[in-house]
């Protein structure tokens, strides 16, 4: 039997867990120390935690369920994880080296089932969910690998904008969260904390409705529905009209502002007129969306998009800018390794495929 991950328990899951069984709640936060503070990967190595509440723990979870299949590092200091999980499937988890931190980027599902034809991840359909361990363990194995070096960085910001749709496996995103965020264990606060999506908008509504606190990023990429249908197909069944609803009652009912990303594709969505169309969307909130341009990272499997030229880039920012919407570009990182979520993965793929085919002609 495939133990489940024990970073997927909450603290307070993990107090109920034991209590249940019999042992004192107050244990988890024992537990909790261990394994967030000190950061043992073993449950033998918790000195002075009741033998009894190890072994049951043992018997039950697994602190390690990933193994490191591939690292690439770029010379940006981008370190590119490619994690086996225990069922054999392959994610990808990215730590990237910013002036105000270092951020990951973790993966949520293996695969993707909203398929955005520009990129890497919807190439695979969805085969599963990861759990919330599998998750929050992403960031450990970072973290650990941080601890190796011994220069005593931390984590400090999280995305998630890895592969596959967060709000397609959303409880179980919502459990990492608790868990990244606790004070008792990696206390990475809510502003620096950033979940994207594709823009499901019911689950847009819930998110603004919950106590997660975090930030919200919304991957619109046309500021029209022709175009956005054309490069996203989840648009057909989610139009802007409803994503903008969904805006609206999570701008009502937080106050908070959102990231609105958009991949500059050549000669697709990079042109004037497509700048002034996406002031025009968002003017009445300008106080509360930051438009991020995204420089595309080409996909082999895509190559009827390409990315946009300096020009383009520069005239849709200025256009922008002269309407008063607040405006950045990514900053890339990694170029120089397969730097687009769902490249590495896909490649490996292919090469375990291509592999296994050369392995059968031979
Ligand atoms: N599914 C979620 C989160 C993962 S994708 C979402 O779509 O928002 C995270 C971001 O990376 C999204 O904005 C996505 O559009 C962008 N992205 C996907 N492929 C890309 C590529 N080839 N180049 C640049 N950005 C890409
Ligand atoms: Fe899925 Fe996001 Fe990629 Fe679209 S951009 S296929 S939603 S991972």
């Amino acid at each position: 039997m495939i133990k489940p991950s024990i970073y997927g328990l909450t603290l307070d899951q993990m107090g109920a867990w034991l209590e249940e069984k019999g042992h004192k709640k107050s244990r988890a936060t024992h537990v909790w120390e261990w394994l967030y503070r000190r950061r043992v990967t073993e449950f033998d190595q918790m000195e002075e935690v009741n033998k009894e509440c190890l072994q049951l723990l043992s018997d039950h979870f697994s602190i390690q369920t990933l193994t490191e299949h591939t690292r690439q590092e770029s010379i940006d200091g981008t370190i590119k994880f490619l994690f086996r999980l225990s069922d054999g499937n392959l994610i990808e988890t990215v730590l990237m080296r910013h002036k105000f931190g270092l951020s990951v980027c973790v993966t949520t599902q293996v695969g993707c089932n909203i398929g955005c034809s520009f990129c890497a991840s919807g190439l695979l359909k969805k085969s599963r969910d990861l759990s919330s361990g599998e998750i929050v363990e992403q960031i450990m194995k970072v973290q650990l690998h941080l601890d190796s070096m011994g220069t005593g960085e931390r984590v400090s910001h999280i995305v998630v904008m890895g592969i596959g749709e967060p709000f397609d496996n959303y409880q179980n995103m919502s459990d990492f969260i608790r868990v990244v965020k606790d004070h008792k264990g990696l206390a990475i606060g809510g502003r620096h904390i950033t979940v994207s999506t594709s823009g499901l908008a019911g689950k847009i509504k819930e998110f603004a409705d919950s106590d997660l606190n975090v930030n919200l990023a919304v991957s619109l990429h046309a500021p029209n529905n022709d175009l956005r249908t054309r490069i996203m197909k989840i648009n057909k069944a989610i139009p802007i009209e409803k994503l903008m609803d969904a805006l609206e009652y999570y701008w009502d009912k937080t106050n908070r502002r959102i990231t609105v990303e958009y991949i500059l594709l050549k000669d697709v969505n990079d042109q004037p007129e497509h700048a002034l169309e996406l002031a025009e969307l968002l003017k009445h909130r300008r106080n509360l969306a930051i438009v991020n341009l995204i420089p595309y990272n080409p996909v082999d499997e895509h190559s009827q998009y390409q990315r946009s030229e300096k020009d383009s880039i520069t005239s849709f920012y200025d256009t922008l800018k002269k309407q008063n919407i607040s405006v950045s570009v990514r900053l890339e990182h990694g170029t120089d390794i397969d730097a687009a979520c769902g490249q590495l993965r896909s490649k490996q793929i292919k090469k375990d495929v291509d592999g296994s085919r050369e392995k059968v002609l031979s």
